[in-house]
């Protein structure tokens, strides 16, 4: 944080107020089921974001970020919060967003932010972003939002200000993660509970594929699924149990909409069974689900592509691993592994010499520890 407080001055020429830093999140298991009204099961992680700000009595909005300091700082005047295409319009959206939940920013201030993220690799930055900005404002303006509602908020942002359709699973999992657990998620009703992961390891690689979600896929997906749902008669995909599910598929004419369907159905039942075999302890059974969960993305929901497939497959041949999976929204990205805390270096070792041998480059691995939700750091 202190490198973040130390840019905050060099760059403002004043001490940063507030310091706060949030975090990203791993999905362990239940992928694309949150915008389906099921169940996901993330933990928020070692790596994040920090911001430092300052209140000013002007009415200007200043904003800069250590990983985009091509940038420069980015202007707004708080009268004007259109978006201006770069990435100051994530938080600048959710000063936005809380003037739409009610809570109007009434004064300038300035940012800087510094993340350890990697950007687009689906570990959330843009989440972490929206969350850090988010506490930030919260305790710089004395503002009474619980963490669940700068989840919503940042979400509310995502969804209406950078025109990404997200659900509340990366936001939520940023704003209130817990040491050492994932916490499951109804996304429906945002009720939640958290598993301990006990002293398995998790560890991220980085297939280096760029995905985009907001790309045409993604929107894709939900078009599929609302198309299945209306076919079904249901609340939400995820409403269906698996057994309901195989009596009342036929009622599904289009084969791609029931595949997409049949994803969720049973992605949601691995979130449910996976967090009850972490809570009993039984980490053998929950790398099964993230097996599963990995073929099912790959040919239901096919989100998934040869590199991801590689690396989850490959892991899975490596002694000590419990299951692999990709994580995210697809399409590149990380896949993210449970695995003994003693085979970790061995599993780095035979993965980066295979990855390196197949397609040509040493992927970036991060060993990922569960950690708390975005935490204040530092007040003045
Ligand atoms: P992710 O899977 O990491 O959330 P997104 O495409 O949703 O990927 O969000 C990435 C975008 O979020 C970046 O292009 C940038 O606009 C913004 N962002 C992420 N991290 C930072 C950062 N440290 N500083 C400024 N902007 C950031
Ligand atoms: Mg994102």
């Amino acid at each position: 944080m202190k490198k973040t407080e130390a840019l905050f001055e060099k760059i403002y020429n004043n001490a940063p107020e507030v310091c706060c830093f949030a975090p990203g999140r791993v999905n362990l298991i239940g992928e694309h089921t949150d915008y389906n009204g099921g169940h996901v099961f993330p933990c928020a992680i070692n790596l994040g974001i920090r911001c430092a700000v300052s209140r000013r009595s002007d009415g200007v909005l200043r904003f800069f970020s250590a990983n985009f300091q091509d940038s420069g700082i980015i202007k707004y005047s708080k009268d004007d919060l259109s978006a201006k295409g770069s990435w100051a319009d994530y938080p600048v959206g959710v000063i936005r967003a809380f003037g739409a939940f009610g809570y109007p920013i009434e004064s300038g201030a300035d940012f800087c932010f510094s993340g350890d993220l990697p950007d687009g690799s689906g570990l959330s930055s843009s989440a972490a972003l929206e969350v850090a900005t988010g506490t930030a404002l919260k305790e710089l303006f004395s503002i009474p939002v619980t963490p669940q509602e700068i989840a919503l908020i940042g979400q509310f942002a995502e969804n209406r200000f950078i025109g990404v359709n997200c659900g509340i699973m990366d936001q939520f999992a940023s704003a209130m993660g817990k040491r050492g657990c994932a916490v499951l998620l109804n996304a429906e009703t945002l009720g939640y509970k958290y598993a301990p992961l006990g002293d398995a390891a998790v560890v991220v690689v980085n297939s280096g594929v760029k995905h985009s979600l907001a790309s045409s896929a993604y929107n894709d997906r939900r078009r599929e699924c609302e198309a299945a749902r209306g076919a079904l008669k249901v609340s939400a995909l995820c409403a269906v149990t698996p057994e309901e599910f195989e009596e009342k598929k036929h009622l599904i004419a289009n084969p791609v909409c029931r595949k997409r369907a049949r994803h969720a159905v049973y992605e949601n039942r691995r979130a449910l069974d996976g967090a009850d075999a972490l809570i009993s302890g039984d980490l053998e059974l929950f790398g099964q689900l993230m097996n599963a969960s990995h073929e099912s993305l790959r040919r239901d929901y096919e989100v998934s592509c040869a590199e991801l497939d590689f690396l989850s497959e490959t892991a899975r041949s490596i002694s000590g691993v419990y299951g692999s999976r990709m994580t995210g929204g697809g399409f590149g990205g990380c896949t993210v592994s449970l695995l003994k805390p003693d085979a970790v270096a061995n599993y780095v070792e035979v993965i980066s010499a295979a990855y390196k041998e197949k397609f040509g480059i040493i992927p970036e691995i991060y060993n990922i520890t569960a950690e708390n939700g975005a935490e204040i750091i530092k007040r003045r």
